[in-house]
This record gives C-alpha cells, sequence and structure tokens, in this order.
C-alpha cells in the first residue's frame, strides 16, 4: 500500500511551534516513503475555533514549505459520514445515550455501558461508547510498545456531545479511513488517544494505520507549547527561523546555507530516517 501521512490541525489559533513541529514531522515522514501528504482541518468545534484560524493555517504551510498533495478536507463538511458511522454504532449496540452530569461524574461514578442518572424530559442526552474491559495494545514507531487498559483509561467515552457535536476520536478514525491514511504522525498529546481510536475503529470494521507520536514541545516551565502560543509564535513571512528550530527541535539538520524553506526541507529530508527522530516523549522548545 502507498503511504499516505496527514496533518489534522484544528482551528483554535494561528499554527505555532508546536503544530509546526508535527506538520514537518509528518510531511518529513511521507516524503521519506515516497507517498503523500495530506491536510484535514478539525473544525467540528466551533465553541473552540477562532475566526480566521484555519485561512490562516492553510496560507501558512506553504510559506513554510510544506505543499499538501490535495485539497483540504474540511470536518464540518463530513456531518453526514460521522451520522452513518454513529447509526452503525447505534445498530450494533454499541452506545447509550446518557444525561449524567460533568458532577455525577467528577465524583468518581463509573458507567458501566449505561447512563445513572434518570433520562432527563426535554434536554439531549451525551452519546457513549460501551467501552469492555480490556487491555488493548499497539507499536508506536516511536514511543515503543503501548498498552492502555481502555475501561480504566476512558471508560464509556463521550463520541456525540449534548450539544450535538461529534467527538474528535469518532471524527478522527472516520476521516483517517476515509482519507486512505497509513500512517499517522502526531504529538505525543495524542498517544493517549490513540486506545480509544483502535477501539473505535474495531468497533467500526475500519482498517488500523500506523502511528508515530513526536516529542511533545514545551516551553520553559515544562508546559504544553500550544497553551502559552505566544511565547513561541511562528512567521510564515519570516519562515526561515521557525523551521530551523522545528528541525532541530526533530534531531535534524538545519542548513545555515539554505536560503528558502523549500531548501531547508529538502537538505533536512536527505538526512531524515524516521527512527532516528527523537524517542522522548517531550523535551523543551528551544
Ligand atoms: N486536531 C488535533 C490537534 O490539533 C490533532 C488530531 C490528530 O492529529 O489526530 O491537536
Amino acid at each position: 500500500m502507498n503511504y499516505r501521512g496527514r496533518f489534522a490541525p484544528s482551528p483554535t489559533g494561528h499554527l505555532h511551534f508546536g503544530s509546526l513541529v508535527a506538520a514537518v514531522g509528518s510531511w518529513l515522514c511521507a516524503r521519506h516513503a515516497g507517498g503523500e501528504w495530506l491536510l484535514r482541518v478539525e473544525d467540528i468545534d466551533p465553541p473552540r475555533e477562532m475566526p480566521g484560524s484555519a485561512e490562516s493555517i492553510l496560507a501558512a504551510l506553504p510559506a513554510f514549505g510544506l505543499v499538501v498533495d490535495a485539497p483540504p478536507l474540511f470536518q464540518s463538511r463530513r456531518i453526514a459520514a460521522y451520522d452513518v458511522a454513529f447509526e452503525q454504532l447505534k445498530a450494533a449496540d454499541l452506545v447509550f445515550p446518557c444525561w449524567c452530569s460533568r458532577n455525577d461524574l467528577a465524583g468518581g461514578l463509573h458507567l458501566d455501558g449505561q447512563c445513572l442518572a434518570p433520562p432527563a424530559e426535554g434536554r439531549a442526552p451525551a452519546w457513549r461508547l460501551r467501552v469492555p474491559d480490556i487491555e488493548l495494545t499497539f507499536d508506536d514507531v516511536l514511543q515503543g510498545p503501548q498498552t492502555q487498559n481502555l475501561r480504566l483509561a476512558a471508560g464509556d467515552f463521550v463520541i456525540r456531545r449534548v450539544e450535538g457535536y461529534y467527538a474528535y476520536q469518532l471524527a478522527c478514525v472516520v476521516d483517517d479511513a476515509f482519507q486512505g491514511i497509513t500512517q499517522v504522525v502526531r504529538g505525543n498529546d495524542l498517544l493517549d488517544s490513540t486506545a480509544r481510536q483502535i477501539f473505535l475503529q474495531r468497533c467500526l470494521g475500519l482498517p488500523t494505520p500506523g502511528y508515530l507520536h513526536l516529542p511533545l514541545a514545551l516551553d520553559g516551565e515544562g508546559r504544553k507549547l500550544s497553551k502559552s502560543e505566544r511565547a513561541h509564535p511562528v512567521d510564515p513571512t519570516d519562515p526561515l527561523p521557525s523551521l530551523r528550530r522545528a528541525l532541530e527541535f526533530l534531531d535534524l539538520p538545519a542548513s545555515p546555507l539554505a536560503r528558502d524553506p523549500a531548501n531547508l526541507l529538502a537538505h533536512a529530508l536527505s538526512y531524515f530516517r524516521p527512527e532516528r527522530l527523537p524517542h522522548c516523549s517531550e523535551r523543551a522548545a528551544a
């Protein structure tokens, strides 16, 4: 099968250093494999989105030399596909409606495939997946063998929210399959979601791609960078400094001689081997 990778930003702000690292890492893996690199805009959570963010990210990528092989897929236009997946789970009795409030669950209440609150008249439920007591294992190319007890780690997780929005986990697996993604390369903050996604793929009869989780970029105080993105902006009008920092973060050469981003990326690609990427789970951004 031909390699197909993707970058899947949520339009919650401008491209920042952490997302540039994910974009560069997934682009390098795809190009190294002679494969395709696709883009997906994960715009299915309107309350978290920032107006203009998707356009800003889409315009920034080519400025960093990151050119995609197909028009971007917008998740906001894929609701019908998520409806189909949801109906499939419903028909197989793998989901249940739940009226439990955050407060109910904060007290450590354990759902066991059913809602513990009485159905509320006129109030829409969230829909949760029935999660069995299983240990799910997978191999991450960089982070190594992973095991997660799904019930302990995630419980009966929400796949459709009270407001009617589909959860990231569901939309992500439906679209990774739809786009024919063979390897997911992304930041290590999503390592924890992977077992849930593999479980959902099994429930829906979808293929499981390979996974490679890049070290998470942290700020000087050890926080995930996106939380303090103003401290580490990337400037598409002056792309070389941030692109050099992103390559160095991935232990790749950042040629001082390169005059443009395409040149800099081509030079790094010639040295690139996925297995030589840093194997740590997180590291400070320079
Ligand atoms: N949209 C997610 C984010 O921006 C990434 C999802 C993924 O790569 O699976 O954090």
